[in-house]
């Protein structure tokens, strides 16, 4: 627990002023399950058939002990979320609920974490830093999903009753992001879906829009984060299917512990847990889920999932190398948070670490219309190449503002479907293009670049 140790860093606020008492983190996420049979007594313990970390009990899962697994996953969900600074104490923490484990546990944990920031705040004699708050969302995608109606109105009052006791809860449909009634939102979502005739473009289109409604749902009511239960093996997942996509130079930009390329920074917090481990401890902990089929499954994801599942059954370790390989290619500059009040509740100490590193990378990335992922050097210089006369209309000003991969899974090809499904799509994203363009400071430098004086002998433009 790189900030809680006190010692380095001294205490750091709310957020993790955890006592003694509380789940020892950095004992249980120092426990990397590949190493517990190589060391002998932890070997001698498992013999006798105990917890390999606390020899006390009998283990549930991975050699570990209910206990013992709990704080484990506690321990790496917590060291993401200090060793980022996540979290500062006047934030506003949306989390995406889909029902399922990750979401499930992903609450708890952030739960856990503000009742014992909570319990600080208490005792602490000087009051001076709040907590932070926790809201949650939930996006009803019946209109697009398998599930019958009135499946959908049953999950969302087990939802309800879920999360109710535990923190606001927020839902909306999927097609409220057109901003019109239900009826027509609706009809613009199923047209839209039929204008895109590939089956991983659709899915991929559809996830774009949840992620949109998020945004909305946090922007409306004051969010300042928004928490996602992505987990290492949804990840390793994403990782191959934008590799079989064309999706490599934008690649890292999905794998950051925080990707601040949002109006709302997103926070990925589970990124070290397996799918499997957080269905486990929903079990031991008796978390209730529900279950949703939310897509007609199809196409590269599909493909790529039951790949990987096959994969994980020859070696139980094949999710975590897939994260862990992807983790060497060089990362975007928003994984930092681009406001610097965002670290301002640090101690003076470790602040430095996120504003110098974030200062010295703030190269601004252009960013896809549809799917945000940062253009490459191909991609850009196709839509400069537009901008300076090759574009005619608006609609071909937002297709040159689209990634590869968009533009081949999703835009339709012929020019009339082009144009409907342009008229259709919401504002929010719409809007993406005019705000950006001219204004963008890389197409600002670029357009200065000639005027200005370059150092002698730097070919790179050090001016
Ligand atoms: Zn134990
Ligand atoms: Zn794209």
């Amino acid at each position: 627990m790189a900030s809680c140790r006190g010692d380095d860093v001294g205490a750091c606020q709310s957020l993790c002023r955890a006592k003694e008492e509380d789940v020892p983190p950095s004992e249980a996420s120092s426990v990397p399950e590949d190493d517990t049979r190589h060391t002998p007594s932890k070997f001698f313990k498992g013999e006798l058939g105990l917890c390999s970390k606390c020899g006390q009990e009998k283990p549930a899962s991975n050699g570990l002990c209910s206990p013992c697994f709990r704080s484990y996953l506690f321990g790496k969900f917590k060291v993401a979320v200090t060793s980022n600074a996540m979290i500062s104490p006047s934030d506003k923490v949306l989390v995406a609920f889909s029902g399922g484990p990750a979401s499930r546990v992903a609450l708890q944990f952030i739960l856990d974490i503000q009742f014992k920031s909570l319990r600080n705040w208490d005792a602490s004699k000087s009051q001076g830093l709040p907590v932070f708050g926790i809201g949650v969302a939930f996006v009803d995608q019946s209109t697009v999903s398998l599930n019958s109606p009135n499946l959908m109105i049953n999950a969302i009052e087990e939802i309800s009753s879920i999360v109710s006791e535990l923190a606001p809860l927020h839902v909306t449909s999927i097609e409220s992001i057109f901003g019109k009634g239900f009826n027509d939102g609706v009809k613009c979502l199923k047209e839209l879906l039929d204008s895109i005739t590939d089956a991983t473009g659709k899915e991929d289109f559809i996830k774009y829009l949840r992620m949109l409604s998020l945004q909305k749902i946090a922007l409306d009511n004051k969010y300042t984060k928004l928490l996602l239960g992505t987990c290492t093996s949804k990840m390793a997942r994403e990782i191959i299917s934008a590799t079989v996509k064309g999706q490599g130079f934008s690649l890292p930009a999905d794998l950051q512990y925080v990707d601040a390329r949002w109006a709302v920074p997103i926070l990925l917090p589970l990124r070290d847990c397996l799918a499997q481990e957080l269905a486990m401890i929903c079990h031991l902990d008796g978390l209730k889920t529900v279950q949703l089929f939310n897509f007609p499954s199809a196409g590269i994801n599909d493909l790529v999932s039951s790949f990987i599942a096959r994969l994980q059954v020859e070696n139980p370790s094949r999710e975590r190398t897939i994260v862990r390989t992807a983790e060497k290619l060089k990362p975007f500059s928003f994984k930092f948070f681009t406001k610097d009040e965002c670290y301002d509740f640090l101690p003076s100490i470790i602040r430095p670490k996120f504003q110098n590193v974030k200062n010295e990378e703030s190269e601004p990335e252009f960013l896809c219309n549809i799917c945000r992922s940062p253009l490459s050097e191909s991609e850009w210089q196709h839509f400069k190449g537009c901008i300076h006369g090759k574009c005619q209309t608006e609609i071909e000003m937002f297709v040159s503002q689209c990634c590869q991969c968009c533009r081949f899974q999703i835009l339709p090809k012929d020019r009339a479907s082009l144009e409907k499904f342009y008229s259709l799509l919401p504002a929010s994203i719409r809007d993406r293009m005019t705000n950006k363009g001219c204004d963008d400071k890389r197409w600002l430098r670029e357009e200065i670049e000639e005027f200005l004086i370059k150092d002698a002998g730097d070919g790179d433009g050090d001016y």
